[in-house]
Order: structure tokens, then C-alpha cells, then sequence
């Protein structure tokens, strides 16, 4: 059976379209995520005569289909679950451990996940310390893991800060450093015939090079005098930093979402969003502190825009791959800016 890349799936969020293409949301959008619903579907699955005919244009894939009707491939994010699959263009389902829209940094596995975890083939990890208390789990696991944050060059984390910023997807061009590095992992545990995963590389770093320069173009739009921002946590600062964008504040004082602001804080950035003519706060969909709307009326209303950083989102979001949520990001902050 060939299947497409599995993602667990949310019911619709309560954000309501306001304006061009904005979402701005209410204090009261945790209330009406349940993560109780969290279904893991596999979608895109064909029936076993797809595969005859796939056979015939394949000269290897004999080699392929044993390959794939044994592996057992993971991913701890949606996000780089979907980057996986891409690999194989799709012919090798890659699970996700934490569900979509559930926060990475908080993230408990099961006592199901520690025995998919012990039989997976191979696990794509991001490392850094995003997975919560996934990560320990996975080091102790015998399973291989490719922890990319440990081998992937990343611009963002050039700078010396005491903590690694683990959001390093949020790069594309880091997203592009690291299919080598999957790629080689796969041949490894032999997950799939080596030339696929080199052809649906290729293609998969052209459809990344696009996205790149399309995103650059996008943000390039902003004037120059309209990038100051203002984020929940630290997600977005990949993605600022690679097309010129300013984080001249975050909510939460961290690089993860695990730690309250103080008052002190807060005011602080209050005073930047006025002091900078801050023209919108971008935090996650799936997750923000209820501090950023008290942040928000307190600077005098400024609105409140919610972007895909830390998962994929639903089929209806414009988000349900990893190409595609970088491109509504994009288009959210260019209408929130301009
Ligand atoms: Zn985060």
C-alpha cells in the first residue's frame, strides 16, 4: 500500500477572517481547541493496483516496494513528518509523534508512542530541546534518530545566545540544509530505493528554492519602516531574521512557551509596541499566552494575527504542508504590514 505522509488532524479553530485575509482572535481561542479530537489520519492512501502501475514506471521498485512495505518511519513534528515524506514524494508514510497543534515544548509522550518510537525504523527529530519530554524518550530509545538541530547549519544560532533558538524550520534555507542530511539517514536504514529518495530530493529542494524566493519577494513588499513585530514566543525569529523582518519584542520571554512573562515584562512590551509603531503581534494559532491580548489592548488595540509556526494545520488552513504554511505566513504578515 502506498501511502502520503499521516497527519493527525484538529477540528477548525475559532479564528474569524477579519479583513484582508487576517485572522484576529479572541481571548478565548484555547477554550475551543480540543485536542480530544486529535484523530491521526492517513490520507492519500492508494489501493494495491496504484502500486502495479507504479511498478511498471520504476525499474527499481521492487527494491522500493521491500523497502517501504517494512519501514517504519517517524517524525516528532507535522511539520517535518511532511518535509520527510516529500522525500519519496510521498510514497513512504512518515507518522507524527506530537499531534498537530499540540506545543512541542510541553509534549509528554504516551506509553503508545515509546513502543512505536522502539520499532521505528528511523525518527527525524529537531533537537534543541523542542520535543519536551519527548526528547529523553527518544535518546533512550535504540531506535536511530537524526537529530537535525545537531547537524544542520543554522544562521539563526550563529549569534552566541545561552539558549539554541529550536524553531529552525522556520529558515527555509535551513529546511533546505537539512534534506541532505534526511536523505543520507534514509539510505542508512534503507527506508526506501536510493534513487527515488535522490529524484524526489531534487525535486522537493527546487519546490524549497522557489519557496525561498517567493517568500523574500513577499516580505521584500513590506516597507522598510513597517518590520517592527511583535511575537508570542520566539518562533518566528527564523523566518525575521532570514527576509528582514524585526522582532523587537516577544510576550513571552523566552525562546520556548514554557515560562511565564512578569508584569515588568509585559509593560516592557507594551512601551516597544507603542515607542516602535508595532503594527501587529504574531503568535502561533494552536497555542498563545492569554497575556497577548491583555498585551494587545493595553498598546492600544493593535491586532492580534495568527500564523502556522510550530505545526501543520488542518486541509482547509492553507497550512497542511509545509510549502504551503510558509506561503500563508508570508501572506498574513505582508496583509497585517502593509
Ligand atoms: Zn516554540
Amino acid at each position: 500500500m502506498r501511502c502520503l505522509a499521516s497527519f493527525p488532524m484538529l477540528r477548525p479553530l475559532a479564528a474569524s477572517p477579519s479583513g484582508s485575509g487576517r485572522f484576529v482572535f479572541g481571548r478565548f481561542v484555547f477554550g475551543t481547541l480540543t485536542l480530544g479530537l486529535i484523530m491521526l489520519v492517513v490520507s492519500g492512501c492508494s489501493d494495491g493496483s496504484d502500486q502495479s502501475e507504479d511498478n511498471n514506471s520504476d525499474s527499481s521498485a521492487g527494491t522500493t516496494n521491500e523497502a517501504q512495505a517494512s519501514a517504519s518511519l517517524l517524525a516528532t513534528t507535522s511539520i517535518w513528518a511532511d518535509v520527510t515524506t516529500q522525500l519519496t514524494c510521498g510514497q513512504v508514510e512518515v507518522g507524527s509523534l506530537i499531534p498537530a497543534g499540540a506545543d512541542p515544548h510541553s509534549f509528554e509522550p504516551a506509553l503508545a508512542d515509546r513502543a512505536s518510537i522502539d520499532e521505528a525504523d528511523l525518527i527525524v527529530a529537531n533537537g534543541l530541546g523542542l520535543e519536551g519530554g519527548l526528547g529523553p524518550v527518544l535518546e533512550g530509545s535504540s531506535a536511530p534518530v537524526v537529530w537535525l538541530g545537531g547537524q544542520v547549519d543554522v544562521a539563526s544560532n550563529d549569534g552566541g545566545d545561552e539558549q539554541s533558538d529550536p524553531h529552525i524550520w522556520m529558515d527555509p534555507e535551513v529546511v533546505m540544509n537539512a534534506i541532505p542530511t534526511i536523505a543520507k539517514a534514509m539510505n542508512e536504514a534503507e527506508i526506501a530505493d536510493p534513487d527515488t529518495i535522490a529524484r524526489c530530493s531534487a525535486d522537493y529542494l527546487d519546490k524549497l528554492e522557489q519557496l525561498d524566493a517567493d517568500t523574500a519577494a513577499s516580505i521584500g513588499s513590506i516597507p522598510e519602516d513597517d518590520r517592527n513585530i511583535v511575537t508570542g514566543h520566539r518562533a518566528l525569529t527564523p523566518f525575521a531574521e532570514r527576509y528582514g523582518l524585526d522582532v523587537v519584542a516577544t510576550v513571552l520571554a523566552s525562546v520556548d512557551s514554557l515560562h511565564e512573562s512578569t508584569p515588568a515584562h509585559l509593560s516592557d512590551v507594551v512601551k516597544t509596541i507603542q515607542d516602535d509603531d508595532v503594527q501587529g503581534i504574531f503568535v502561533d494559532e494552536f497555542q498563545y499566552s492569554p497575556d497577548v491580548d491583555a498585551v494587545a489592548r493595553e498598546a492600544g488595540g493593535v491586532p492580534v494575527i495568527g500564523l502556522y509556526l510550530e505545526s501543520l494545520g488542518g486541509p482547509d488552513t492553507g497550512a497542511s504542508s509545509y510549502l504551503d504554511l510558509i506561503s500563508t505566513d508570508a501572506a498574513l504578515i505582508v496583509g497585517a504590514l502593509t
